[in-house]
């Protein structure tokens, strides 16, 4: 790994920026809220972004066919001074059953998944000393939330 200084407003800025024509294309509204002006933490910024690219993408499977589908990223420091990057989407969640596996390498519930993508990014996550949760509400239709929690 290449650890840097990495500007927290620009990773996030940088990856959205990828995805803005295709979630335009596939119908999906795309919010950005960065409270995270002049942030930086010692990290790999392309395997930041890949984990960011990874949870993007996982947003835009489940908001597949969705009505008024929805993705946000939020950037932001909580109440303990913790890097916090969500990223959101109004799809289908993520059922209870699931929920305890998502992060197994090779579990998928897609037809071409690869099932990589989550363990991958759990794995660089806490390779950074952070934390990436899952916060969906469940089988309930009302989206799921990603967390990646980071020490400045
Ligand atoms: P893949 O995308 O190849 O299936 P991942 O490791 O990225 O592999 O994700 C594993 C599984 O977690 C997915 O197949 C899906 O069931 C579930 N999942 C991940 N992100 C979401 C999401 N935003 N909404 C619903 N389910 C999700
Ligand atoms: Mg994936």
């Amino acid at each position: 790994p290449q650890f840097t200084s990495v500007n927290i407003k620009s990773l996030v800025t940088s990856v959205s920026s990828l995805f803005q024509a295709d979630m335009k294309q596939a119908g999906i509204a795309f919010e950005l809220e960065i409270d995270a002006d002049n942030i930086e933490i010692h990290a790999d910024v392309s395997q930041l972004q890949m984990v960011l690219i990874n949870l993007v993408k996982n947003a835009m499977d489940a908001l597949e066919h969705m009505p008024d589908a929805t993705i946000s990223m939020k950037a932001y420091l909580n109440n303990v001074q913790q890097i916090c990057i969500e990223i959101t989407d109004n799809g289908p969640g993520i059922d209870t059953d699931a929920m305890n596996k998502i992060f197994i390498p090779f579990f998928t519930t897609k037809k071409k998944g690869s099932g990589i993508g989550l363990s991958l990014s759990q794995q660089i996550i806490q390779m950074h000393g952070g934390q990436l949760k899952v916060l969906s509400p469940g089988n309930n239709g009302n989206g799921s939330t990603f967390l990646i929690l980071l020490n400045t």
